[in-house]
């Protein structure tokens, strides 16, 4: 099943590779690495991801999402139509990948269907994640005619009881059946694509669903089902929902009982080489970690991304980057970043 995903998923990436792709890939590699072993920032590609904030609002109230909690100090909406077009016609010759979902739950946007459209047409593999409550028939539909590359579901339980623990205010039947709709729907329009991932967040309290959360992807006719390690906002204090199993968690406890990242993290980070992210109003920012666009590196609302993207304040964040990571706010925290070569 995951093997089939992953195939498929890397030939829908394949079928969008073209010469200026390419070059744009390896301008990329250049400009991180000769970054890397100068000290110095230096870019030469645009980027090859692309995170698009369709909404930054969600219908729910997980309490470790910033949005959720209503933690963050920026303001909700949702991404325009026009401001979308434009950021699409600015990069789309070089950009192979594209999520569609950053701070907030991408449905609520009545655009989205739209959105998937103008993308699949430059031959973006796009990537929507859903908490599946308002996923209507209607909406599946146009997300497989619009050939959406993939569909993550999160479906954090496999009883009501223990779903909405981390999903307050969802309901597990309704997540299950955006999974089913986008499976008819593909039946019905004899389609390959989304590839449909069900994913679920592992705390100590789920833990033990995770055989029922297999059978139940395939119940339903998800063709992956992904196990997540949670983030927590203060996993000091929220220590007794991390797995004991640490294979499904992104922390460790220290000898002195402190939870921790795993990882290094005076490791560089690729991110600001390779990807970038737009909030709904046009704020760029560096990654999809700054939550609360803190590192806003410009408006494109008001100017192009490209002017950002090789702007002095992008530049000055990558050189920050290159020589004090630990000292940005955004990075301390993050779990990227931390692998031997600063990958992903
Ligand atoms: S280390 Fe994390 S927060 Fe910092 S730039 Fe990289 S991805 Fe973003």
């Amino acid at each position: 099943m995951a093997l089939k995903s992953q195939l498929l998923e890397i030939l829908a990436l394949l079928k969008g590779l073209t010469l200026k792709r390419v070059c744009n890939v390896i301008r990329c590699w250049i400009g991180y690495w000769l970054s890397r072993l100068t000290k110095r920032s230096y870019v030469f590609g645009l980027p090859v991801a692309l995170t698009f904030e369709s909404a930054s609002s969600c219908n729910l109230h997980c309490p470790d999402c910033p949005r959720g909690a209503n933690s963050l100090t920026r303001s909700k909406g949702l991404m325009s139509m026009a401001l979308f077009e434009r950021l699409v016609d600015d990069v789309w010759a070089y950009t192979l990948h594209a999520q569609l979902f950053f701070q907030g739950e991408p449905t609520l946007n009545a655009n989205l269907v739209s959105m998937v459209e103008a993308l699949s047409a430059k031959r973006i593999f796009t990537v929507v994640s859903t908490n599946g409550q308002l996923v209507t028939a209607d909406i599946a539909q146009g997300l497989v005619r619009t050939q959406l590359g993939k569909i993550i579901v999160s479906v954090d339980g496999t009883t009501q009881e223990v779903y909405s623990r981390y999903r307050v205010g969802g309901a597990l039947d309704r997540a299950l059946d955006a999974i089913q709709l986008v499976a008819s729907a593909k039946k019905q329009q004899n389609a390959s694509y989304p590839i449909i991932e069900m994913q679920m967040l592992v705390f100590s309290y789920n833990l033990h669903q995770i055989p029922d959360a297999k059978q139940l992807a395939k119940q339903y006719g998800a063709n992956v089902v992904t196990f997540k390690t949670a983030q927590f906002t203060y996993p000091n204090q929220e220590k007794a929902l991390i797995p004991l199993d640490t294979k499904y968690s992104r922390y460790y406890v220290s000898p002195h009982g402190d939870v921790l990242l795993k990882g290094n993290p005076s490791v560089s980070c690729s991110k600001p080489w390779f990807s970038s992210v737009i909030a709904y109003n046009g704020a760029v920012v560096p990654c999809c970690w700054d939550k609360d666009a803190s590192v806003s590196l410009g408006g494109a609302d008001a100017e192009s991304f490209r002017s950002i993207w090789f702007g002095v304040e992008y530049n000055g964040f990558r050189q920050l980057l290159l020589n004090s990571k630990r000292q940005i706010p955004i990075c301390a925290d993050c779990p990227n970043g931390r692998t031997r070569f600063g990958f992903h």
